[in-house]
């Protein structure tokens, strides 16, 4: 979830909550990697917690998101290791395109 919804969700549980206190909560979360920030440049940043490496399949016009995980996108980490030399710390790959329901709405 982005910022904004972390923020009026706690805000029902605690209503003199200030904003800067979600930042500052959330900067330290992801300090120690207990969230994860997932950059969806059009969309602002968004949170979870940290998990098993997975992906995000978005659709473009409704948003809505569905996780993926490694093997259902066929992804070997330790195959691209050793195809670039590099040492993958974490990855998220997102997929982005239309869902059923706005490919049927589309047409
Ligand atoms: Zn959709």
């Amino acid at each position: 979830m982005s910022l904004a919804e972390l923020f009026e969700r706690a805000k029902q549980l605690s209503p003199t909550l200030a904003f800067s206190t979600v930042t500052r909560t959330i900067a330290r979360l992801e300090s120690t990697s207990e969230v994860t920030r997932i950059d969806w440049r059009e969309r602002g940043s968004h949170f979870e917690w940290a998990a098993d490496p997975h992906h995000h399949i978005v659709c473009r016009i409704c948003n809505t998101v569905r996780d993926l995980n490694d093997s259902e996108l066929g992804f070997d980490s330790r195959l691209v290791e050793q195809r670039t030399g590099f040492s993958i710390n974490r990855h998220s790959i997102e997929l982005v395109g239309l869902c059923q329901r706005c490919q049927r709405s589309n047409n």
